[in-house]
């Protein structure tokens, strides 16, 4: 079931594109480009990762820790749907950290606004 979810979840092509550009090189059919902070939208190099098989990206999703290294205990995981309708897991704490940081250019943003 999981390994399902995971396959499709990785129909979109545009990561793969950019992974390719930053590698100068295609990438092979095994090759799995994973999303770091669970973002298909979130396209930046910055947060993609390159694994070598399904094996070893299927590892990463059903493994007990973030690609930060927080662990996912009941209280740091957040289950929510993408776009697809498909649950997806996030870490909290990253999510956290994430929202902060976009707060954070929010009010530098609006602050040159001024
Ligand atoms: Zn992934
Ligand atoms: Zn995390």
């Amino acid at each position: 079931m999981e390994y399902k979810r995971i396959k499709k979840s990785h129909t979109s092509v545009i990561h793969r594109i950019v992974m390719e550009n930053h590698l100068g090189r295609k990438l092979k059919k095994t090759e799995i480009v994973h999303h770091n902070d669970g973002n298909k939208q979130n396209n930046n190099i910055k947060n993609l990762t390159l694994l070598k098989s399904r094996k070893k990206h299927n590892k990463l999703h059903t493994s007990k820790y973030c690609p930060k290294g927080h662990k996912f205990t009941k209280n740091n995981t957040l289950f929510h749907d993408n776009k697809n309708g498909k649950p997806s897991r996030r870490c909290r704490e990253c999510h956290r950290k994430e929202q902060e940081k976009r707060n954070h250019n929010k009010l530098i943003l609006s602050k040159i606004k001024q």
